[in-house]
């Protein structure tokens, strides 16, 4: 790791932190200085586990010098080219090394990619280019978006319309029409399930509930394949395959939300190909770079592609895009991660680490205050049980506890959720569980 000491502190107020309590964290502040392979370093100077691949996205592992490379190069040579109405050549490369990568359904492989800068923009550009569809095959009624309960798909007005975590959606309007299923958790049926949990393949089938209300007005349901953000909860078995069978009796696009799941989080490039169903859309960003740039893609089947492509000729087909779609240092960054993903093995790593990862998570199981524990791929969660009137403490002290003993966790609430860098050793995973199990035991 380079030398990053530096005299002071910064100053903490201009900055406003996004999900983030900041009085509290500005009153007690955790900053990481610099990062190599499966280790932060704090600004005290203490090696630190990633224990969640920063957000879920750095699954090469950090401060990987070809990605660096790559970029600097590309910021040399092309530092930017818009991609309207104009192009160069990188996108057009990284589109076409997405593509051979691309889910492979009914209708063929999802192999037109659209670039955005972010996870949000790529579940808001999936919902237009759903509803874009539908006009185009002259079915405009179709205008519902339908998320599922506890579904998370980013913070944009069309992610948090179809978004189920009510805190990420009381506070503003969301889009009219929309709906949800129900979320597939049942700790009654489920708890320490290991994988996909036996029970519930039979809640795909409430989007007959909302057919059965909406009538033809819906025109897509989002869902991300394993949930991430809101506590790693595997789909039922055989409920994603109701849920595509569901969507196609009733002409409904099937999108899922691969931001968390791609790139090899749950042990093949995307949760699609392991668990065999294919969506009509796919979103993705995070491992997409390595979370070394800012970036996003849509991957669209060709018939939906073809259709809304096939508008009148010279005519803009689609009013959407970004000034950052297929940034040139993006493409750069993507390349090079795609090399060290499939160099490393790193799309299918997750399946061959996953009996030891379950293993370790599922020891915790008698660790005080569990309720759960659940595991896919490489991902985790513990759920532990909320304090009496104070929900929610339980899992920030964990986070603290964690920091303090030299592992990085997240918590949404009171659960605790772990999704290393695919490059983690079996050392390493014994390592992480050995310190949050220590935690366990200190925390009240
Ligand atoms: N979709 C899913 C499934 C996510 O987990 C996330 C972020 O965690 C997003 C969308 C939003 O991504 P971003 O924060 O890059 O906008």
């Amino acid at each position: 790791m380079n030398d990053v000491t530096r005299p002071n502190r910064p100053d903490l107020a201009a900055f406003w932190m996004p999900f983030t309590a900041n009085r509290q964290f500005k009153a007690d502040p955790r900053l990481l200085v610099a990062a190599n392979g499966m280790y932060y370093r704090h600004e005290d100077g203490r090696q630190v586990l990633d224990g969640t691949s920063g957000l879920w996205c750095v699954n090469a592992g950090h401060g990987r010098p070809e990605i660096a490379e790559a970029v600097a190069r590309q910021l040399e040579t092309l530092d930017y080219a818009p991609s309207f109405q104009m192009g160069h050549p990188l996108a057009f490369d990284f589109a076409t090394e997405l593509a051979k990568l691309a889910p492979v359904g009914r209708d063929g492989p999802l192999d037109r990619i659209f670039f955005t800068g972010s996870g949000s923009e790529s579940v808001d550009t999936a919902l237009k280019i759903a509803l874009a569809y539908h006009r185009a095959r002259g079915q405009a009624q179709r205008t519902r978006l339908i998320g599922r309960e506890k579904g998370y798909h980013g913070v944009g007005f069309g992610g948090i319309s179809v978004g189920g975590l009510p805190n990420n959606r009381k506070t503003f309007l969301t889009l009219p029409g929309g709906d949800h299923i129900r979320h597939t958790l049942d700790l009654e049926r489920n708890a320490f399930s290991r994988g996909l949990p036996a029970h519930g393949a039979e809640l795909a089938d409430d989007l007959d509930r909302l057919v059965a209300l909406h009538g033809d007005t819906i025109a897509a349901v989002i869902v991300e394949p394993v949930a991430g953000s809101a506590g790693v909860l595997p789909p039922p078995v055989g409920y994603l395959e109701r849920l595509r069978a569901a969507c196609d009796r009733h002409g409904i696009l099937l999108i899922f939300d691969e931001v968390i799941t791609g790139f090899g989080r749950v042990g093949d490039v995307f949760a699609s190909g392991l668990l065999g169903v294919t969506p009509d859309l796919m979103t993705t960003a995070k491992g997409l770079t390595n979370a070394a740039f800012p970036m996003g893609a849509v991957f669209a089947s060709r018939p939906i592609h073809d259709a809304i492509v096939a508008g009148p000729e010279g005519l803009i087909e689609l009013f959407h895009g970004y000034t950052y779609s297929g940034h040139p240092a993006g493409c750069a960054a993507g390349l090079a991660t795609l090399e060290i993903y499939r160099r490393e093995g790193l799309f299918t790593r997750a399946a061959q680490l996953s009996p030891t990862w379950e293993a370790a998570a599922h020891a915790l199981k008698d660790k005080p205050h569990v309720l759960d524990i659940r595991n896919f791929g490489l991902m985790a969660a513990v759920e532990l049980k909320p304090r009496d009137g104070a929900p929610g403490a339980r899992g920030y002290e964990a986070m603290v506890a964690a920091l303090k003993a030299g592992l990085m966790v997240r918590f949404t609430g009171d659960t605790i959720a772990l999704s290393p860098p695919l490059i983690i050793t079996e050392g390493q995973i014994g390592e992480l569980f050995a310190i949050l199990g220590e935690v366990l035991e200190q925390i009240a």
